[in-house]
């Protein structure tokens, strides 16, 4: 929500993003009244008169909605007026969609739906065109130069942008569970590999020094070789776990000490 004082500050993106909000709380009531409109019609089919005169609670808090985004739009129309207006541009919203200066553009249709590209609100219309490129259209544009209407486009629609914040989103989990060595390389380790996850790092820390107990609790000599090679992925296997949440590597042995006891019981516990 933008008040009175930062609206005069505010930039044309930021005063039509919050327009585009409320227009979509709108666009949401109307839908909303049109779904009562049509229950209505199914139910008179079928004989169920409605209460003459009584107001359905969906539309009447679908008007107080429409109502109240009206009043809260206000002001910010006013301050485009105020500015003599800026720049303002529009994708049609399916796959072949073309860029507009505005949605009464001749050749879109009522029924055309529009993603309002707030961004690039209040942007010179050079730029706006460089970045639609091929999908720039030449009624809202007519001087686009022919070099730039066939280049790719930098537009991306609402789904490309919600499908590369889910890439990010799951990039961001992928980075949360991954484990790597101090150093940022692959964490290798002799007995298992490289270790991508900091699950299996913690399993396998658990399984390495359980099982050099067990080798020392057999108390057989010629495995010392076997014991060195489950000590020496322990310790990398701490570092890197020290490393990625900043700990001391004796805080992260401490940690895990009760995970070793456990697989120690479960595999060895006849010993
Ligand atoms: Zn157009």
């Amino acid at each position: 929500m933008l008040d009175a004082n930062d609206l005069i500050s505010a930039t044309p993106t930021e005063i039509d993003t919050e327009l585009a909000r409320i227009l979509k709380l709108v666009d949401e009531a109307f839908a909303a009244i049109a779904r009562v409109q049509t229950r209505r019609k199914r139910r008179a089919k079928l004989g169920y008169a409605d209460e003459p005169g009584k107001a359905d609670p969906d539309v009447v808090a679908a008007k107080a909605t429409i109502a109240r985004c009206l009043k809260e739009s206000e002001p910010l129309e006013a301050e485009f007026t105020r500015r003599g207006g800026w720049t303002r541009a529009y994708l049609v919203n399916n796959t072949n969609g073309h860029v507009h200066r505005t949605m009464q553009c001749r050749t879109c249709y009522p029924t055309t739906e529009f993603y309002w590209i707030t961004d690039l609100s209040g942007a010179d219309e050079d730029y706006i065109v460089g970045e639609a490129g091929e999908k720039a259209c030449t009624e809202c544009y007519p001087s686009a130069p022919v070099d730039v209407l066939r280049r790719p486009t930098r537009i991306k629609t609402p789904e490309q942008v919600a499908r590369l914040a889910e890439k990010a989103a799951r990039a961001t989990a992928n980075a949360v569970k991954a484990i790597t060595a101090p150093d940022g390389g692959p964490l290798r380790t002799k007995r298992d590999g490289t270790i991508r996850t900091e699950v299996s790092a913690r399993r396998a820390y658990a399984d390495v020094v359980a099982y050099a107990r067990y080798l020392r609790a057999t108390g057989s000599t010629d495995r010392q070789a076997l014991i060195a090679e489950c000590e020496h992925d322990a310790e990398l296997i701490l570092a890197a776990l020290a490393a990625k949440h900043a700990q001391s590597v004796e805080d992260v042995r401490a940690e895990l000490a009760g995970s070793v006891d456990r697989r120690w019981k479960r595999e060895y516990g006849r010993w």
